[in-house]
């Protein structure tokens, strides 16, 4: 039996994973092959519903996809690759239970993504949060919602301002959508609230460079801003978030205020499992692989593995840049690509290029806003919101997801959007362990 290991379900992985058990599953059935796919996470998360699921817009289980159905034909093994010896084709797997044990492959497909590219700023790593995952989306709108309420229960000006002052660092998609989205929440919820006027509220995005949003273009990024200003937000282009300690922030440019809430989504690096690994690296970290999607070194192709994705460094034949960007684009595009070469060695055929021209990209900006730059069309307000909507659509996996994901949607049209939060899904057992130790609980929020 020939195995192929998938180290992780994410965007690369998940697809990799339903293609070619798809396109193997004769194999699959006789017992010939058998596709492996290793993650810690029992879902693969789609990532651009992040945003929308912060805000209250999908349930946070319609955004993820559970591995186990949709992945019928493939073995899930629930745990994370802490490293990968390909010279003898091992890797090593810390399962979520038990010891950690080796397994062997014929074909290993890396793709555990990126991670949050963080600096040595005083005060960042106790105060801010990232925002890649389903847990971190959730966990920002139950605080976000949560500020309300302390805003609320105090007359006292300084809790309140610290409270209602929200920062986002990093202007890309997951910055501005996440910002943008939870403002468009705080608009929504405040109207039940008599106490507090939306004035109090204080949107700062604090971004390095001179633009917001490459990924859609220069013209359309000036657009987002100008918009974001007259919704009244605070955008600081070439600024730097310099400290945050006990949420004290000081910026770049001098100023300093104090806020509650810090979001830091100032770029990705990859993964830093790859430097468990003796597979060959690029200058940042990257995976090294071929258009082809195959690992190679100075000597050549590294028979037997594989990259795409967050993680990978893949030539970028379209001309468009030197490396193809760390997007749900690629990683998609390229999972199928990385599925047929698979398929293709193994059935002695010859491989294909991986060749995609980025065709732009889709942002949404709150309810009914939204800004697109797609194949040359630029578009603004409702019709970007609804291609933004149409596309994510289309592109999350599975009829049963694309289902409920509408459902959400038509719902919120016609009933209120959800404004509750469930802060105490952060601490379940605190209330418990109170009553059953006799301790006086402390009070929330
Ligand atoms: C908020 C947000 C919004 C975005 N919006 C868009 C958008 O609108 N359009 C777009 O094109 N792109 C968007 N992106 C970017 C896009 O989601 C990523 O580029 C894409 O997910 C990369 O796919 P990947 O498979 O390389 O990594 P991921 O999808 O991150 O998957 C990596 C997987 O590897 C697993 N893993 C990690 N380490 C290990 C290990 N040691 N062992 C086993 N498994 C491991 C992880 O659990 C995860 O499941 C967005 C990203 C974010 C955060």
């Amino acid at each position: 039996m020939r195995r192929i290991v998938i180290v992780g379900a994410g965007h690369v992985g998940f697809y990799v994973a339903d293609q070619l058990s798809h396109r193997l599953r004769k194999d699959i059935r006789r017992g010939d092959v058998e596709v492996m796919v290793i993650d810690p996470q029992q879902h693969m998360t789609y990532q651009p519903f992040l945003p929308e699921a912060a805000a209250g817009h999908i349930s946070p289980r319609h955004g993820v996809i559970p591995l186990r159905r949709q992945l019928h034909r493939c073995r899930i093994l629930n745990g994370t690759v802490t490293r990968i010896r390909h010279a003898d084709k091992t890797v090593t797997v810390q399962p979520i239970v038990g010891p950690s044990r080796d397994i062997e492959y014929d074909q290993i497909v890396v793709a555990p993504g990126s991670v949050s590219r963080t600096l040595p700023i005083p005060g960042l790593a106790e105060n801010a949060i990232g925002f890649k995952s389903m847990g971190e989306a959730i966990f920002l709108r139950n605080h976000v919602l949560a500020r309300l309420d302390a805003a609320a229960a105090t007359p006292d000006p300084e809790v309140r301002r610290r409270a209602l002052s929200f920062v986002f660092v990093g202007g890309g998609f997951a910055g501005v959508e996440a910002m943008a989205e939870s403002e468009d929440m705080v608009r929504d919820t405040m109207k039940d609230y008599e106490e507090l006027d939306f004035e109090e509220t204080r949107w700062t995005l604090v971004e390095a460079s001179q633009r917001i949003l490459p990924e859609v273009g220069a013209e359309m990024g000036a657009y987002t801003v100008e918009k974001l200003l007259q919704r009244g937000f605070d955008i600081r282009l070439n600024t730097l978030l310099k400290s945050c300690e006990d949420g004290h922030v000081v910026l770049s440019d001098g100023e300093e205020f104090d806020a509650d809430t810090i979001v830091w989504t100032a770029g990705v690096k990859p993964h830093p499992m790859l430097q468990d690994t003796d597979l060959p690296l690029g200058p940042k970290g990257h995976l090294r692989c071929r258009p082809t999607l195959q690992v190679e070194d100075d000597a050549g192709i590294v028979e037997g593995a594989w990259g795409a994705g967050d993680s990978a460094q893949v030539p970028d034949l379209s001309g468009f840049s030197e490396y193809c960007s760390p997007s749900a684009q690629h990683a998609v595009r390229q999972a199928a690509r990385l599925a047929k070469n698979i398929a293709a060695v193994l059935y002695q055929r010859p491989v294909k290029d991986y060749v995609h021209k980025y065709v732009g990209s889709v942002a949404s900006l709150g309810l009914y806003k939204g800004v697109a730059h797609v194949y040359g069309f630029k578009g603004k307000g409702l019709i970007a919101w609804f291609m933004h909507r149409s596309y994510h659509l289309m592109r999350v996996p599975g009829f049963g997801r694309k289902v409920r994901v509408v459902a959400d949607w038509t719902l919120a049209v016609f009933t209120k959007r959800e404004t509750v939060q469930l802060g105490e899904l952060h601490d379940p057992r605190g209330p418990w362990e109170d009553v059953a130790t006799g301790r006086t609980p402390p009070s929330p929020g």
